[in-house]
């Protein structure tokens, strides 16, 4: 692995990307393979584990088949999740991921496993990706237009970067959206909190989805053996519940909804420390304007209750790529309609799950929305002109990157 320095940082890119993760890490990559100029930066350590579960639906695995990255997945040993199974009350309904749109299996690679190979790959395409720098400020010119950033680094140097567009992939509470006050389009009213921890001596096939009155639950297998066991309940009762303990919580809400795997658990080692999150309500931010873009959850976060984050991060990287690479504040316009008509349901959706307030059935029906909306999210990423793998043009070619109004 290439790693790069904070003293080789230059001092002007045709596109700078704040975060290297599934969002950052991918917009770094196309842009590079269309053959823009890209620095992308991260405050945190490189390969390091944020907080997040970690389930691919099929647009993101599509997207990493697409992208040429599918077998560097495979070689991590992540295993290949075939089946997916929802569980309503006692109800187990059990489906098969049909093989198609050249996907044959999902996968649930943890964080430290997927951030990576899209580094690197990001780094083979020829962007630059610094760790452990951060941004700090935008620098806007005369009209109001970014125009650039300064990124301190850890030791507290700062770094001036003239960029023709700043990227902000730096996730949900992005300094980019607030530093230019990227207005929120949409609010969700919900949010799930959520404690999960990772497993190993424990038989999983395939992911687990559990659904009972007021909580939920999930088993997704991973690599190393292990599985990640998540249990989700409505916010205020997380906070409430705090107080008394993580793993208090952890256990009684498993047992509430999902009372075979709890006690699975029983003969299971955890891994390491429960994580909590306790939670946040969706939004959509305005995904672009003047010298500036937002991508993955700096621009649009749902609750994680519909594990589709790592998705959408990686549907947006591609449109978002492809809008800089052909340089016009229309194609930033189109990127947003499409990141939005792509979006708004699965929003509406998850905001509705993340509330708590359904029965069983309505559980059910809005399950049925959502593979209708992950169905079209596929055909959208079928209908993408180009396949992106190396050796071929991935994006238009002559991206300028010099951008104009029309
Ligand atoms: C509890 C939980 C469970 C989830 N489960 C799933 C799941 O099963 N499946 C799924 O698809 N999604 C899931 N998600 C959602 C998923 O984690 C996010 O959608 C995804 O991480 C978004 O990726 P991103 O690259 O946009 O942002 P992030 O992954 O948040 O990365 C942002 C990066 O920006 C960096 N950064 C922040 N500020 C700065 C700065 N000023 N300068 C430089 N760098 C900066 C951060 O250090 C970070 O590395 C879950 C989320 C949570 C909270």
């Amino acid at each position: 692995m290439t790693t790069s320095s904070h003293s080789s940082i230059r001092r002007e890119y045709d596109a700078l990307v704040v975060g290297a993760r599934c969002a950052g890490a991918a917009t770094a990559m196309l842009l590079a393979r269309a053959g823009l100029r890209v620095l992308a930066v991260d405050r945190d350590r490189e390969g390091s584990d944020t907080i997040s579960t970690h389930a691919l639906m099929r647009g993101g695995v599509v997207q990493l088949v697409r992208w040429g990255l599918i077998d560097r997945l495979r070689a991590t040993g992540t295993p290949a999740v075939r089946s997916a199974t929802f569980h309503y009350g006692d109800e187990a309904l059990p489906f098969a991921v049909k093989p198609r749109d050249g996907v044959d299996a999902l996968y649930a690679p943890r964080r430290t496993v997927l951030d990576p190979i899209l580094v690197d790959a990001a780094r083979a395409a020829g962007a630059q990706v610094v760790h452990g720098a951060a941004l700090a400020e935008v620098v806007r010119g005369a009209s109001g237009r970014v125009e650039g950033a300064v990124i301190e680094t850890l030791d507290g140097a700062r770094a001036r970067v003239a960029a023709r567009i700043v990227i902000g992939a730096d996730g949900a509470r992005s300094r980019a959206a607030r530093l230019v006050s990227a207005p929120t389009e949409r609010a969700g009213r919900h949010a799930c909190g959520v404690v999960y921890g990772h497993w190993s001596g424990l038989e999983v096939e395939g992911y687990h989805w559990y659904y009972r009155p007021g909580v939920s639950a999930g088993a997704i297998p991973t690599g190393d053996g292990r599985t990640c066991v998540f249990a989700a309940l409505p916010r205020p009762r997380l906070l409430d519940a705090l107080p008394g303990g993580v793993d208090a919580v952890y256990r009684e809400v498993l047992a509430e909804a999902a009372p075979e795997l709890a006690a699975a658990l029983g003969s299971a080692r955890l891994d390491a420390r429960l994580q909590p999150f306790p939670g946040i309500p969706g939004f959509m931010r305005r995904a672009w304007g003047p010298g500036w873009a937002l991508v993955g959850d700096a621009g649009y976060f749902k609750d994680p209750i519909t594990a589709h984050g790592i998705t959408d991060a990686l549907r947006d990287a591609e449109l978002l790529a492809r809008a800089v690479a052909s340089g016009t504040e229309a194609a930033l316009a189109a990127y947003q309609a499409a990141r939005d008509a792509a979006s708004v349901e699965l929003f509406e959706v998850t905001d509705r799950i993340a509330s708590f307030e359904w029965d069983l059935e309505e559980a059910k029906g809005l399950h049925r929305l959502l593979a209708r909306h992950m169905a079209s999210e596929v055909e959208l990423l079928g209908a993408l002109d180009v396949v992106c793998v190396p050796g071929q043009p991935p994006l238009p070619s002559g991206a300028s990157c010099g951008y104009s109004s029309s």
